[in-house]
């Protein structure tokens, strides 16, 4: 429970972490950081150059090959529940930076506080009981009968790169798994939130046994550090979660040295609205995914596709539901949707507002910035409805309160128009038939669906995204998999 006189803004740790050490860079540059509540700036975060992401991926390197680290899996099961532990501890503190630094409402951070804090311990658990060494008993071969085995065994040096949308979430979930399976990391968040890695830094330092070198976090507000470290010849393998545009470089920056690509891009789901579903429920609930976060969500199903049978029913649901939502001050208590996180994220969602109402969509709520909320970067929840599915905000990302919806006519359709998308990320059906609904969702090219508001996602199943929203999976035991080589062993029986 948060106590009222606990809230409010918090700057977070100014330092990054390389080689055990909290540091600034040597010639003490440093970065703004703003609240985007009030557009004011809170403090600053240093920004690294070139030669300190070189610096972190040399102590990364060293660290794997000369501790501990990534032989003794007792040792890092011990670290980091020492690491959860101490997270706990400053759970308030890192809420405060989070709402800060992104704007998040404090009455939806549960998801990105209080959940990746239980995640270290489940991967912490979940690493000391997996089966590093496992005997695949005898196997014909050509030059006869052999025994054989399979060693995980760690990657080496992983590079982690995160965006701003749920940063401390992220931050966690790239790093702990690839942390438990013996990988030693640098971690580069994103210049709009560098405090919710620069803290995870300074509690691995100051409260926790983790060797020097086997965690490292370099802020800066240059993209040049991030690809530096995605091209970095020693660095074993990237995982990277942001827009895909980011994720095609990040591949061609590794493929000089074959690096292996974890990949969690963007997404542009659509929900598919049956003519039979119960429209009472599931259209209020899609409403509020639309502007809970401010839109900032990769998985947020932002196409709704409704059936031309009910389409203004459905609109007038999803208009009522977007005029009522809670958008506010973040600090808040029951304030549901706060700020975009910059000026200029708000600006691109608007543009795509105003490119959508050219491109013949109509605007049935929402549109521009809400006249109570002057200062800071509030967008109104905005509702577009006739949209071409071919249209530029029907096929990019907005990342903004913002749903667009297109009437169908059939099953066929609706699918049609939900795979019309570069990306494959998520998706959503909703149906009075939970046959129909699962018939409907096999045939939508996407990584994840959710079926009547029941959500896919959690940390025991596999999550990633098809066609142009990512490769590979977090969360599961796919997602641990991904931090470790296999070796396979060949030897007399
Ligand atoms: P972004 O791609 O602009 O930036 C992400 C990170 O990449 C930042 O740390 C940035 O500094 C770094 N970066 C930028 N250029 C780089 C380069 N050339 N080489 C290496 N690193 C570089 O993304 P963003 O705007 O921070 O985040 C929003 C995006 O993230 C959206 O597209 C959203 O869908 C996506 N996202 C995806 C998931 C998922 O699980 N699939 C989850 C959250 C967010």
């Amino acid at each position: 429970m948060t106590n009222v006189e606990d809230i409010g803004v918090l700057p977070g740790e100014p330092r990054m972490l390389i080689d055990g050490e909290l540091q600034l860079t040597d010639s003490g540059a440093s970065f703004d950081v703003e609240h985007p509540a009030t557009a004011e700036v809170v403090g600053q975060a240093t920004d690294a150059t070139v030669a300190d992401m070189e610096r972190a991926v040399g102590a990364a390197t060293r660290a794997f090959g000369h501790t501990e680290w990534s032989r003794d899996v007792e040792f890092r099961h011990h670290c980091l529940m020492q690491l959860h532990q101490a997270l706990d501890r400053n759970k308030e503190r890192l809420r405060r930076v989070l709402i800060t630094e992104v704007g998040c409402p404090i009455t939806v951070t549960a998801s990105q506080i209080e959940d990746p804090i239980a995640e270290v311990k489940h991967w912490a658990d979940y690493g000391r009981s997996f089966d590093y060494q496992v005997d695949t008993g005898m196997h014909e071969t050509a030059l006869g009968p052999a025994r054989r085995r399979l060693h995980y065994e760690p990657m080496g040096v992983v590079g982690a790169i995160t965006p701003w949308n749920v940063p401390f979430y992220l931050n966690v979930a790239e790093t702990i798994p690839a942390l438990m399976a013996g990988n030693t990391v640098v971690l580069k968040p994103a210049q709009l939130t560098p405090w919710s890695g620069s803290e995870l830094g300074r509690i691995v330092a100051e409260e926790t046994d983790i060797p020097a070198g086997v965690f490292n976090v370099v802020t800066s507000n240059s993209n040049e550090v991030g690809a530096a470290l995605s091209a970095d010849p020693r660095v074993d393998m990237i995982t990277f979660t942001g827009s895909t545009a980011t994720g095609r470089a990040i591949l061609a920056a590794g493929a000089p040295t074959v690096k292996k690509t974890l990949l969690e891009l963007g997404g542009k789901s659509a929900h598919i609205v049956l003519d039979d579903a119960d429209f009472n429920s599931a259209l209020p609930l899609a409403a509020m995914m639309a502007c809970v976060m401010s839109g900032q969500s990769c998985i947020l199903p932002s196409r709704i596709l409704l059936p031309r049978s009910r389409y203004e029913e459905g609109l007038a649901l999803l208009k009522a539901s977007m005029e009522n939502f809670p958008v506010g001050d973040p600090w808040t208590p029951g304030v549901m949707q706060g700020p975009q996180i910059s000026a200029a994220q708000r600006q691109k969602v608007l543009g795509l507002i105003e490119s959508g109402i050219a491109s013949g969509a109509r605007l049935i709520t929402g549109g521009g910035v809400p006249e109570n909320l002057p200062r800071g970067y509030y967008t109104q929840p905005t509702l577009l409805a006739d949209v071409d599915p071919d249209s530029q905000i029907a096929q990019e990302e907005i990342f903004g309160p913002v749903l667009t919806v297109t009437p169908y006519d059939g099953d066929d359709d609706a699918i049609a128009i939900a795979n019309n998308s570069i990306y494959g990320l998520s998706g959503e059906v909703s149906s009075g038939d939970v046959d129909r609904a699962l018939a409907v969702a096999t045939r939508m090219r996407t990584g994840n669906v959710t079926i009547n508001g029941k959500s896919h996602f959690g940390i025991t199943s596999p999550f990633g995204g098809t066609k142009q929203s990512g490769l590979g999976y977090r969360n599961g035991s796919h997602g641990y998999l991904e931090y470790l080589a296999i070796k396979t062993i060949g030897l007399p029986g």
